[in-house]
């Protein structure tokens, strides 16, 4: 029995039309858009779960805030406003605004990785991975091995494997890592969350060796709330304790504002030290701005501070994480496989599981993007071979990634539990049909760049 969920702590106040497009329209805007998801348009679209990232609703506070907007090129009110808010929330003493979550990653790799450098994640987001690749350095995993086995239940599945990280650092050597970053949650595999505890360890790791401990912080405060619920010793303290926590354990973080922070764009890099803060800068004014905008509006600054007061408010998390636990709990019900247990921002189905007789290299993932599209009007993505294969440099032979999945994100205060409802039923309308989809896709185009594949390519079916 799939359990009631809590109903919506919000109350609907202006409203964005949404339509079903009829059959033919859905099979029309496949081949316009070459088969790949984001080759859709949005009035293609009934429900539109591609990504979590910039697509929430603002509160009437962040709309009210944007008045407030001071466009000063430098030393603006709303970078004060911003200023503010990060140390009151995350306790950090310098902030630099970005344009997203990518700009903070070119800033930090740009400045402080070179060729030949290694960098020990969990598991890098995938802008992530391509901006180390940019600078010819190497991310390596070094996350848990319960992260590749989706059905496993384990309450902290981002975790990092301490005695991997501490090999990658002995076999790399120090000289050849600048830093550690850690992704919370850990998006590329699953949405799951670090401990509190693990983020202590690693951190007593990188002091020990003398490297600095990053955080992709894009799903701080969802990280925070998986803390709170699954963490013993944190049961008894605030969301918001618990994120600040966290962020003690951290020389820096880069951060997605799109995401927790609740704002439809934006990111910010966050440290401690005038030395570091200093030396990020010139990168800061080369591709983004003046330190104090970061290629974004003053507005958009003062939306970003609301945002991070307003991600610790544990109503608003309580029936966020319920929501997607609760489209979890139905396709459940309905047999689909996913990954357990259900992360913080997205359903991560096992697309492998779901078409085990279409081959890794037929892109399983993408060809149930398209039928759930077809099925529902409802956009997702896949997660697998076409995003996250690399050609293995000396044998030129494709090198597969170990899960093939396909992401339903939910967007913060945006749909309702009722959306989910449909998303569900329409999932579990595939998967009675499964076994009656027998075609893989072809790349027809793919941009010469690693780590954009899925962006850009060119997707053409054809039969098993
Ligand atoms: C979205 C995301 C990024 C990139 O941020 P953008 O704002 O999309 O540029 C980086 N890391 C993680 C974990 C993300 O989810």
């Amino acid at each position: 029995m799939v359990e009631r969920i809590m109903p919506e702590p919000f109350r609907i106040k202006m409203v964005e039309p949404v339509r079903v497009p009829d059959g033919a329209q859905r099979e029309k805007a496949l081949e316009i858009g070459h088969c790949n998801m984001f080759g859709l348009r949005s009035e293609d679209i009934y429900i539109d779960l591609l990504t979590d990232s910039g697509t929430g609703a603002m509160s009437k506070q962040q709309w009210a805030a944007l008045m407030r907007g001071d466009e000063a090129y430098a030393g603006a009110d709303s970078f004060f406003a911003l200023k503010n808010a990060v140390k009151d929330v995350l306790g950090f003493d310098y902030v630099i605004p970005t344009h997203q979550g990518r700009a903070a990653e070119n800033v930090v790799f740009g400045t402080l990785a070179k060729k030949g450098d290694i960098i020990p994640f969990n598991m890098p987001f995938d802008t992530t991975r391509a901006h180390i690749f940019n600078v010819e350095a190497e991310p390596v995993d070094c996350v848990i091995d319960e992260a590749f086995e989706p059905e496993v239940q384990h309450p902290f599945k981002g975790n990092v494997d301490v005695a991997k990280l501490e090999r990658a650092i002995a076999e790399y050597g120090r000289e050849r890592i600048p830093l550690i970053m850690i992704t919370v949650t850990n998006n590329s595999g699953g949405g799951q969350p670090v401990s509190l505890e693990n983020l202590r360890a690693v951190s007593g790791v990188a002091k020990k060796h003398g490297i600095p401990l990053f955080l992709d912080a894009a799903r701080m405060a969802e990280n925070a709330w998986f803390i709170k619920m699954r963490e013993e010793s944190c049961r008894n303290m605030s969301l918001a304790a618990i994120l600040r926590a966290c962020m003690d354990t951290a020389d820096a973080i880069t951060c997605s504002a799109k995401k927790d922070p609740l704002v439809n764009i934006g990111g910010m890099i966050c440290c401690r030290t005038e030395a570091l803060y200093q030396a990020l800068l010139p990168r800061v004014i080369l591709f983004e701005g003046f330190a104090t905008y970061g290629g974004l509006a003053g507005r958009d600054l003062e939306a970003l501070a609301q945002g991070l007061r307003e991600m610790t408010d544990e109503q608003y998390m309580a029936h966020r994480v319920a929501q997607v636990k609760y489209l979890g709990d139905l396709l459940e019900e309905g047999g689909v496989p996913f990954v357990k247990p259900t992360g913080g921002h997205a359903i991560f189905i096992d697309a492998a599981a779901f078409l085990p007789h279409i081959p890794q290299t037929a892109y399983p993932a993408d060809v149930l993007s398209i039928e759930i599209y077809r099925e529902g009007a409802i956009r997702g993505i896949g997660l697998g071979a076409l995003a996250f294969a690399i050609e293995d440099e000396k044998t030129g032979k494709l090198i597969l990634p170990k899960l093939e999945l396909y992401r339903l994100a939910i967007n913060r205060r945006t749909y309702t539990n009722s959306h989910m409802e449909y998303v569900a039923e329409s999932i579990v309308n595939v998967y009675k049909r499964r076994e009656k989809i027998r075609y893989g896709l072809k790349v027809e185009y793919a941009p010469p760049v690693k780590g954009l594949h899925h962006f850009l390519a060119h997707l053409k079916p054809y039969t098993l």
